[in-house]
């Protein structure tokens, strides 16, 4: 028998002491700049399965006075350019972001939050968009023409939104075609046969695509709604990039896991084995991405938390494994786990399977709790981790020059195409 991995608990949020101590990369306590120049990459922590394309964002170089200035001078900065800023300038924070980063956002949230956030501060000018690239490009597409959208550093992606492309889910449509007929058209039944969902975390190119053909964007909190409503039109759905959260939520409906095929791009019939009959008799196609952050989380981890706790209460997001949600107590969004958390009983023990940042910070935050990261090795989401106070500083001080750095912009026929699938998705509101 091995031995479990004892659960750790922490109260502090990400420190360089901490990162340097018992992370998944050591590299993690250098300063994001430092790989900048190195072409495309997620960075230090990131996955050996995450394969960054080849044309994806990298930041330039930012002037060395941010790059040399003490934490303390950048929080003084960030906050007197802010300041001077005043309602021209919204800050949007994801829950994964850094404490440095969330102290200064009006708004904290999980990417559907943010994306009716952005929605309600339609007189700013400038939205600072303190997340990942897909995030960014979603608040340019709902937000006014004449809102510029920032994001502070371009290399801040996502190597789960990049195993989705255009180019693979247009082949797997072509090919989809070929054993279900005209997709563009309902049969006898009034229902087509199969639609198409995306989930947040993708490019907007994807979204455009879900959107010309009759699709709807899903977050982990709606994904649920999204599907039944989705059902009501369609025989099927094709659901990209997670295959965790289409997984996870197709089991949570009482769908059948031989009616969920994977889909492997650019195989014939998606690799797997699938055949012509396997496809006509699916209900959920899978696409074959994931998150490396999230499919860190194992069975034993949830194991050694209940050792170790016999009262605990595990909640793991849905963008874990099967077997991980299987083994804990609930699954939920990060909004889901939020709300869990406070308004528990003062004393309940929580193992908590999402990205380390947001877990240490809610421990910090109830301390009449006892919270703790079921992985017990610190690894952050690496490319959320790439935005630092550095770069919110100088992006902050460009504004106050007048001058917009790291915009985001949405070429026009993709922005009307995946607005037309995001405004599905604002419909679909999760249930409570
Ligand atoms: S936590 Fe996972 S899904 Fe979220 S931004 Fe990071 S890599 Fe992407």
């Amino acid at each position: 028998m091995t031995d479990l991995p004892m659960p750790t608990i922490r109260r502090d949020v990400l420190t360089p002491d901490m990162l340097a101590a018992s992370s998944c990369s050591t590299g993690l306590v250098a300063a994001p700049w430092t790989i900048d120049q190195q072409g495309p990459a997620y960075g230090p922590g990131a996955s050996e399965s995450d394969q960054i394309p080849v044309n994806a964002p990298v930041q330039g170089s930012i002037p060395e006075e941010y790059r040399k200035a003490s934490d303390e001078e950048l929080h003084e900065r960030i906050a007197s350019a802010k300041a001077t800023l005043g309602d021209r300038v919204v800050v949007l924070g994801h829950f994964y972001q850094r404490d440095e980063i969330v102290q200064h956002a009006d708004f904290l949230g999980d990417s559907f939050q943010l994306a009716r956030a952005a929605l309600t501060k339609q007189d700013a000018e400038y939205i600072v968009f303190c997340g990942v690239h897909f995030m960014a490009e979603t608040a340019d597409i709902l937000s006014k023409p004449e809102q510029a959208v920032v994001l502070p550093n371009l290399a801040a992606g996502c190597s789960m939104a990049d195993m989705a492309d255009v180019a693979g889910v247009e082949d797997c449509w072509e090919q989809l075609g070929s054993v279900l007929g005209d997709l563009s058209t309902p049969d006898e039944t009034g229902k087509m046969p199969v639609m198409p969902i995306t989930y947040m975390n993708s490019s907007a190119a994807l979204k455009a695509f879900v959107g010309r053909h009759g699709g709807v964007v899903c977050t982990s909190s709606n994904a649920e709604v999204v599907l039944e409503k989705a059902f009501e039109k369609a025989h099927r759905v094709l659901f990209f990039p997670d295959q965790h959260l289409g997984r996870n939520t197709g089991r949570a409906m009482g769908i059948p896991l031989e009616k969920m095929p994977m889909w492997k791009p650019n195989q014939p019939l998606g690799g797997y084995g699938n055949t012509a009959d396997s496809l006509r008799d699916s209900k959920v196609i899978l696409w074959h991405g994931f998150c490396s952050v999230h499919e860190r989380f194992t069975v034993e981890q949830v194991e050694a938390a209940r050792a170790a706790f016999p009262n605990v209460r595990v909640i793991a997001h849905p963008e874990c494994p099967m077997e991980v949600i299987d083994a804990a107590d609930e699954a939920g969004s990060t909004d889901y786990i939020q709300r869990a958390v406070k308004s528990a009983e003062p004393g309940t023990v929580f193992a908590i399977g999402t990205e380390i940042t947001m877990v240490n910070r809610l421990a910090q935050q109830h301390p009449e709790h006892t919270i703790f990261c079921l992985d017990p090795v610190v690894c952050p989401c690496s490319t959320m981790y790439r935005i630092h106070p550095a770069y919110l500083a100088w992006v902050l001080e460009e504004l106050v020059a007048g001058r917009v750095v790291n915009q985001i912009s949405v070429p026009e026929d993709q922005a009307r195409d995946a607005k037309l699938a995001l405004d599905r998705m604002l419909e679909a509101a999760p249930r409570k």
